[in-house]
């Protein structure tokens, strides 16, 4: 089958690096799990224009739900043109009355352990109406399909380490997206970590962590970073704040590259955080 898989964006701000600084790593990371008889293309409404007239068999589109109304859209321009079309993401998982209305099959959860299985149905032709994935144990996962961005991100090298996250602050979908929180081997982060086939160095060289908590396992990350040394990357993730009370992690980021980090601070109230769940939180 030929199939695209469209990550849908709503521009949010007029002016500013959002446009095309760095891609979410969803759609290379299903194009990467197809498999291999499939011919699969990747499209980024953040930075590309949509074929309407595309000749895939099938059309897969994620979204999160500020980018809704942008997918079911999408969605109804290719339901017009009697293409299969298939929805995912957090705002399907929580929302599934609602984009079956749009979509002629739903997967909700993580894709990994139903990916295969939801494009042998659309072969067949018994595609079923929701495939409910399970939590990946993230063991074996190829590279994402770095091949398939366009030069126009600002930073390709996008991957994951772990997924979920331990915490569960009242707020967030993480703990009850992805729940349980696992780790994928070094080597195959570090495999990801050293891909250099982009053609400007600064995409080979800024590595993003799109891991909801990449600090938080210290054995694990501080095994990592060691690993990380040696390859002389900058990279950025995400973190909670409780790093800031560990000296040897900090040193470690500090030596393998780390240029930037996404942190939650929330509130400076107490009632707040507590409110919240957010007890890593001290201030
Ligand atoms: S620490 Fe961050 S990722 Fe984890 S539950 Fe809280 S907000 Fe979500």
């Amino acid at each position: 089958m030929k199939i695209d898989i469209i990550v849908a964006y709503i521009q949010r701000y007029e002016f500013g690096h959002e446009k095309d600084f760095v891609p979410p790593i969803t759609g290379i990371h299903l194009a990467a799990i197809t498999p291999q008889k499939h011919e699969v293309k990747v499209i980024h409404q953040q930075v590309e224009a949509i074929d309407f007239d595309s000749d895939a068999d099938l059309i897969a589109i994620s979204f999160f739900s500020g980018f809704a109304n942008a997918a079911y859209h999408i969605a109804g321009e290719y339901k017009k043109k009697n293409k299969m079309v298939i929805g995912g993401g957090p705002h399907v998982t929580y929302n599934e009355e609602e984009s079956l209305q749009y979509f002629d099959s739903i997967v909700t959860g993580e894709a990994e352990n139903v990916w295969e299985l939801l494009l042998h149905d659309a072969e067949k032709g018994t595609l079923k109406n929701i495939y409910r994935g399970t939590p990946c144990d993230m063991k074996n996962l190829p590279a994402p399909r770095y091949d398939l961005l366009p030069n126009k991100y600002f930073i390709k090298k996008v991957l994951q380490a772990t997924r979920g996250c331990p915490f569960s602050c009242s707020f967030c979908t993480v703990p009850s997206l992805n729940p349980g929180f696992r780790l994928r081997p070094v080597e195959d982060v570090i495999r990801d970590a050293s891909y250099d086939d982009f053609p400007y160095w600064w995409q080979r060289k800024v590595v993003w962590f799109w891991d909801d908590n990449l600090t938080i396992r210290r054995p694990y990350i501080k095994s990592l970073l060691k690993e990380m040394i040696p390859l002389k990357k900058w990279w950025l993730t995400q973190a909670s704040m409780d790093i800031a009370q560990d000296a040897e992690l900090l040193d470690l980021m500090k030596k393998s590259g780390c240029i930037g980090v996404f942190l939650e601070i929330e509130s400076f109230w107490g009632s707040f955080l507590k409110d919240a769940n957010k007890r890593q939180n001290k201030i």
